[in-house]
């Protein structure tokens, strides 16, 4: 596509949009005559678009995950005017990553337990209907949902505890109600599910507790089960033969985040999870279909084709990023692509009608576990500190962490301009492998680690990438990285939000920042717009938690308190309306290098020992790894040294929002972490 005329067309389609507004004090530049030309031709359908409403109706906005939209009256001239319209409580105080939807003027909103309608126009809730958990529920990486799905009038939602559940739009009761796979064998659900072609597809969660993957086909109108196809290949089926004895029980590929889905080829694509363990010696073999986009019918869930970013993966390299769609150019030839920024650091672009790979080249200033990507075969090129690493078993820094190049926090792509707008990550990690056995519900990586912050250097990039080079056209740094995710609209605007609270909006071809807004707590959701009665509104989520805040131990976080609340924006009249104005977070240096342990571990008892083993395999995903926490989960650092019963009972039974663990520790490894926790 010619990329310079499309924007030039959506920069004058905003000024006229600015000028038929009732903004008055914008005043739109003049367009040029030959453009003028061409946005007088098009002014019918430019009009007809001001007034239509525009709602939400997909996660991702549309089934391609482009989170693009065409919407321009809040555009890069008057974006400075932005205000609240209206702030909503979600009444939880756990990460929300949650992607609002609205439909027909209303807007519903998902925690892990409650499901919202509320106004869209007045922030006014309409309904709230609550979901109780078992007191032993568990997640990797921060209890959380992430959006629901609408289909021919019924809402469609999942739970941690992976029930499945439709939903009247009207009061919120539930129509019907299956359950997709037992939660003790540590599975739990967190994404929108998919609609394709009249099935609905769900994914399942608990790559780190040894699950075997898949992906369900349901009927949306009766909840019946249709087919399942298993992420990890089993004896005798095809990608069977790349793993040994009895590692495919337990090989992980979960399906944590929502598909795109190309309508014209009927084919559905979805990122699988990482292998398990992740100690990579512990299930030899390339592990189909871990690490890799899987393209499948919609009908039947028969596997069209795979592609695999990491084979035998060794990293938490999860693939489920977020499988982008769109039809670009490359050498003259109109390509129908499929574009992924990986966690390995590779941003990947495939012809998505056969899997072959385009173009695989790196997104972030380091990676250090590969040497590249073998265009030939489409394989990484491992590093020799990797292979040094598991000969010797020797603690290795490695780029990027199981954070990844970028984690889940959705990436936008605008055909407008032709880049992708991705949240990046800058930590490494040391990674030592280890013996582990495995046990259901309990953490299985069979690894030790701790994260690496480079000294002075941001911890990541808001970054406009080509994705046919992975280079960055732009980019901003931030010193805690930005997970929330990216929105692009033909307002030549990107919105972004980061985990110390603030939504930024950008100049989506220059970078320049145009507007900022503190919300009140941190931002790990991507942002969404729509238009009702000719107005246009931003919105987003705020509330932190989530993989970062839960696992890094960023002290940099410590003053952002969560508290779930849905935050919408309008224009206002006058310049500049935005009244509040973040200041900029210095990274805490010295506090951060305070955390590095002075403890000498060979020093430690046994049961010290022990605990600290048994710590990291169930409690560091809360507490943070070490017992480095950012903040918003219990401080164990701080846990009387003479309060053992209640310490034991509490992680036995579980106390308000800490899961039991009595099914899954004895009294005795109990006592061995709190000899660790108090040593
Ligand atoms: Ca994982």
């Amino acid at each position: 596509m010619n990329i310079n005329k499309s924007i030039l067309l959506a920069l004058f389609l905003s000024a006229v949009l600015t000028a038929c507004n009732d903004s008055d004090t914008v005043s739109a530049p003049m367009p040029e005559s030959a453009a003028a030309t061409e946005v007088a031709a098009t002014s019918d359908t430019v009009e007809a678009k001001a007034d239509k409403d525009v709602g939400v109706d997909y996660y991702g906005l549309s089934q391609d995950l482009q989170r693009h939209s065409s919407l321009t009256q809040i555009n890069d001239s008057n974006v400075q005017q932005l205000k609240p319209a209206w702030v909503l409580s979600l009444g939880d105080n756990r990460g929300q990553q949650s992607q609002p939807l609205v439909i027909d003027g209303v807007m519903y909103m998902t925690t892990h337990n409650a499901t919202f309608a509320i106004n869209a126009k007045t922030g006014r809730q309409i309904w709230k209907s609550k979901i109780e958990y078992p007191a032993d529920t568990v997640t990797c990486c921060g209890i959380t949902n992430r959006g629901a799905t609408w289909h021919e009038g019924v809402l469609y939602r999942v739970t941690l505890d992976n029930h499945i559940l439709a939903i009247n739009p009207v009061n919120g009761d539930v129509i019907w109600d299956v359950t997709a796979v037992d939660a003790k064998l540590g599975y739990s659900m967190t994404s929108a599910p998919l609609v394709a072609n009249g099935i609905m597809i769900t994914g399942v969660a608990g790559g780190e507790f040894g699950v075997r993957g898949f992906l369900d086909g349901w009927n949306p109108k009766t909840g019946e089960h249709l087919w399942r196809f298993y992420t990890v290949a089993g004896p005798g089926e095809p990608g069977g033969d790349t793993w040994q004895g009895e590692d495919w029980r337990r090989g992980g590929g979960p399906t944590w985040l929502i598909g795109s889905y190309d309508k014209e080829l009927d084919i559905v694509y979805w990122g699988v999870g990482n292998a398990a363990p992740w100690n990579s010696l512990l299930h030899p073999g390339d592990n189909l279909y871990t690490d890799s986009v899987i393209a499948i019918k919609p009908k039947t869930g028969e596997l069209i084709w795979h592609y695999q970013f990491t084979p035998n993966d060794a990293f938490d390299f999860d693939g489920v990023n977020d499988p982008i769609l769109a039809d670009i150019e490359i050498d003259g030839k109109p390509r129908k692509i499929l574009m992924q920024a990986n966690r390995n650091g590779y941003f990947y672009v495939l012809d998505r009608t056969n899997g072959e790979l385009l173009e695989a080249n790196q997104f972030v200033d380091k990676v250090t576990w590969a040497d590249g990507i073998d265009m030939q075969t489409g394989r990484p090129i491992v590093a020799e500190r990797v292979i040094n690493m598991f000969k010797t078993g020797e603690k290795t820094e490695l780029w990027p962490s199981a954070l990844g190049g970028k984690n889940l926090a959705a990436m936008s792509y605008s055909p407008t301009t032709g880049l992708a707008y991705a949240n990046t990550i800058n930590v490494g990690w040391n990674y030592t492998p280890k013996e582990q056995e495995y046990k259901p519900g309990v953490f299985y990586i069979g690894m030790a680690f701790e994260w690496v912050f480079a000294k002075d250097e941001p911890r990541g990039y808001l970054r406009a990438i080509d994705p046919l080079t992975g280079k960055a056209k732009w980019e901003f740094p931030t010193d805690v990285p930005m997970n929330g995710g990216t929105l692009v609209t033909d307002g030549n605007l990107v919105f972004s939000g980061a985990q110390t609270g603030e939504l930024y909006a950008f100049n989506a071809i220059s970078g320049e920042k145009l507007w900022e807004f503190r919300t009140g707590s941190g931002i790990i959701a991507p942002p969404v717009t729509y238009q009702i009665d000719g107005k246009q509104y931003i919105a987003v989520t705020s509330g932190i938690g989530g993989v970062y805040n839960h696992l890094s131990g960023d002290v940099t976080l410590k003053n952002i308190n969560p508290g779930g609340s849905v935050w919408v924006f309008e224009l206002g009249t006058g310049n500049n309306t935005s009244t509040i104005h973040a200041d900029p977070i210095k990274p805490i240096m010295a506090a951060v290098a305070s955390t590095d342990t002075k403890d000498d571990e060979a020093a430690w008892s046994a049961t010290v020992k022990k605990g600290a083993e048994l710590y990291e395999q169930t409690c560091s995903h809360c507490h943070g790894v070490k017992m480095v926490t950012s903040g918003t989960t219990y401080d164990l650092r701080s846990f009387p040294k003479d309060d053992k019963a209640r310490f034991i009972s509490s992680v036995a039974d579980g106390k308000g929002s800490m899961p039991a663990w009595g099914d899954k520790l004895s009294a005795e490894e109990i006592s061995h972490i709190y000899d660790y926790v108090v040593h």
